[in-house]
């Protein structure tokens, strides 16, 4: 693996002297703190082995990336009536767009925009608490990951609580129109705080892992989901994985990957590996900038895309 950690230090080393890096995001206070000279990457390989280059052991707000196991989540609870309330083709449109949610009459495009994510959110919280479901939230990521030391950043979940309209607008639209059961606010505590969790490159690295094999994962041996719904999580991902970005990622990536705007993106190789990388500036679309340059170059110099060379 020498070549693989080789090529890592080769983009971290690129990524630390980049000048163009993007733009932290800034309509959730806390996020816009950031220090945007900070790069991280991690690659994740089924033995359990963890290569890694910059900024990888720095913890991160992992915001819309918890979209991925909060799905996994719904669905081992729910299986495939979730998708009554959420669709699953891409959007076209920017993460927190409220325009498709009219014409579609509540019913959200696919789980990882924001109204999609704030849907599943709510089906986790049946029967529960709302302390409950964060708590069973942070449970599953620690589980995935196999370290319990993952916690939630309680100054970003307020900054998101606190500047959080445009996500309420989209929950009191989608209960208008009983795409949500519970009260609004409590489906928005849940929502924000699983956006709020930090993690490592690291960490996150060995939580995809049960994405890269075939729903198992390696390091416990715990047949997290059938292999079955690990592809399509894999495909959702594909599709919709970076809002309006999605089709540009897939060009020039070539794998499954979700965005979060606090500038991580998870990324899988089948079979192969297990991705996390982060830099906080953002893109046009609210996707990492060097983040996707860093991909794009592992997978070119890897040959890791799904497309092939
Ligand atoms: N917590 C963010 C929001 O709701 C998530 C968006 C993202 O990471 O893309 O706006």
């Amino acid at each position: 693996m020498t070549k693989l950690q080789d090529v890592l230090d080769e983009i971290a080393g690129e990524a630390a002297g980049a000048s163009d890096r993007g733009v932290v995001a800034h309509y959730i206070p806390e996020l816009a703190k950031v220090d945007p000279n900070q790069f991280g990457i991690a690659v994740a390989l089924p033995d359990g082995e963890v290569l890694t280059a910059g900024d990888a052991a720095t913890p991160f707000s992992i915001q819309s990336v918890s979209k991925v196991f909060t799905l996994s989540l719904a669905l081992g609870k729910l299986g495939d009536s979730l998708w009554a309330r959420v669709g699953r083709e891409p959007s076209g449109n920017a993460f927190n767009s409220i325009v498709q949610l009219e014409q579609e009459k509540g019913r959200p495009r696919n789980p990882f925009i924001n109204a999609g994510a704030i849907a599943v959110a709510d089906l986790i919280l049946s029967g529960h608490q709302p302390r409950e479901a964060i708590g069973e939230i942070v449970r599953f990521i620690r589980y995935l990951a196999d370290d319990d030391t993952i916690r939630i950043d309680e100054r970003v979940a307020r900054s998101e609580t606190e500047h959080g309209d445009r996500n309420a607008s989209l929950a009191h639209f989608m209960r208008a129109f009983g795409s949500i059961e519970h009260p609004v606010d409590h489906v928005l505590g849940v929502y924000f705080h699983q956006c709020a969790i930090a993690m490592t490159c690291h960490q996150l690295a060995r939580a995809g892992l049960y994405l890269a094999s075939q729903g198992q994962n390696p390091l416990t041996g715990a047949q997290v989901v059938p292999a079955q719904r690990a592809r399509r999580i894999n495909a959702i991902m594909l599709m919709c994985g970076h809002y309006d970005g999605s089709g540009e990622f897939a060009y020039r990536v070539g794998l499954p990957g979700k965005s979060g705007v606090g500038g991580g993106i998870l990324a899988i190789a089948p079979g192969i590996a297990s991705i996390a990388v982060w830099s906080p500036g953002l893109d046009l679309v609210g996707n990492s900038k060097l983040g996707t340059a860093a991909l794009e170059q592992l997978t070119r110099q890897m040959g890791w895309s799904v497309f092939g060379a």
